[in-house]
């Protein structure tokens, strides 16, 4: 063994061998994936040394994640949701199964985990009821927080989509709480699930045990068969506007210490189209642009985001309703040139022309906020 700690080319023997797993370990387990986002915080930590260890000692957290709402005051853009929560919760009226849908990235489950979390707290004293405010502090809100408590499970319909996974956890059901008030039972894009499967979750759905509840998630609730929808509270939950996005990102670039300008947070937050974590990937590309100095400029997010700018969108506009294919065609070759995606410039073009449409024959909707231009 004390051999391969001097010989280099003792390395591939036998002894040796059971260690390689052991670097790899941070990596499988870390919280961070390897995100390009990580290289720029690292190139930039040698710059300032004193600050240099603490970027080193913390794995870096994209951004989503760090900023992920752990309550219903932190949710945004989903107001409606969380007045009913709320209320339900007050009451002490908690459907047993919950049916969360909307597009990518606007909280289901994080929501989902927000509900869990209210389920199951027992307050700083450890004597609170379900609440629709979470301490958390108390064991139960932190094993949640920390995606380690026993009772509260997230599963991937799109890999658990068969008749024997819902039987599995049919089984699981059959047991009281080990830890929690309540087993919460998170189905995340529920409808990849087999038809089977759902048959088959349709009955603890009709007899569900008092101490479990279902939070569904999805994306394409037309794909989710009446019958469990039927048995289910459905949310829908809302893209965010752009103003609250736009004034959510404002609020992270100021809490990561970065100096963003105002016109590239706006199309940070209109590239987003209403989902707060493709917006805070975007955001998270964004910062890694920003270099030592931590400042972003609009310029960069532009040519980051393949937009065109916006006076060229208007230009190319005007030209081609001159009919001046000359004058439109080179504006699209610049436009090019300066790294648009010309599949970009036709969206523009096409989210233009829906605009000056509405502005037309709805002449009020000048005064609305979310038209910027
Ligand atoms: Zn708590």
């Amino acid at each position: 063994m004390s051999s391969t700690l001097f010989g280099p080319d003792d390395a591939p023997d036998e002894a040796a061998l059971p260690e390689p797993p052991a670097p790899e370990g941070p990596g499988l387990f870390g919280d961070a994936p390897p995100l390009a986002p990580v290289a720029p915080q690292a190139v930039a930590s040698p710059a300032p040394p004193p600050v240099a260890a603490v970027p080193a000692a913390t794995p870096y957290r994209v951004l989503a994640r760090k900023y992920r709402p752990s309550n219903f005051e932190e949710l945004i853009g989903q107001d409606a949701l969380v007045r009913t929560l709320r209320n339900a919760f007050a009451q002490n009226r908690v459907a047993h199964a919950f049916m969360l849908t909307g597009v990518r990235g606007v909280g289901k489950t994080t929501t989902a985990r927000i509900i869990a979390r209210a389920l199951n707290c027992i307050g700083p004293d450890g004597k609170g009821g379900p609440t629709p405010e979470p301490c958390g502090v108390c064991p139960e809100c932190l094993a949640i927080l920390a995606d380690r408590h026993p009772d509260v499970q997230e599963l991937d319909a799109a890999s658990n989509n068969g008749i024997d996974d819902v039987r599995e956890l049919r089984e699981r059901l059959r047991y009281r709480p080990a830890q929690g008030r309540f087993k919460v039972i998170i189905l995340d894009e529920v409808h990849m699930m087999s038809t089977a499967a759902f048959n088959a979750l349709l009955k603890t759905l009709e007899e569900p045990p008092a101490q479990v509840k279902f939070m569904l998630a999805t994306t394409e609730l037309r794909k989710v068969p009446a019958t469990i929808l039927s048995r289910c509270q459905t949310f829908h939950l809302k893209r965010v506007p752009q103003a609250e996005l736009r004034a959510h990102f404002t609020r992270i670039a100021g809490l990561e210490a970065v100096t963003i300008e105002p016109e590239a947070l706006a199309m940070l937050a209109r590239a987003a189209d209403g989902s707060v974590r493709d917006g805070l990937s975007l955001l998270d590309q964004a910062i890694a642009l920003g270099g030592p100095d931590n400042a972003v400029t609009t310029e960069a997010v532009r040519d980051m985001l393949g937009l065109a700018d916006r006076a060229m969108v208007l230009e190319l506009m005007e030209a081609l309703m001159a009919g001046d294919t000359a004058t439109a065609l080179g504006l699209l070759e610049r436009a090019h040139e300066r790294g648009a995606d010309p599949a970009v410039v036709l969206q523009d073009l096409l989210e233009l022309t829906h605009t000056l449409t509405r502005l037309r024959s709805v002449p009020s909707l000048k005064d609305d906020p979310s038209l910027t231009e």
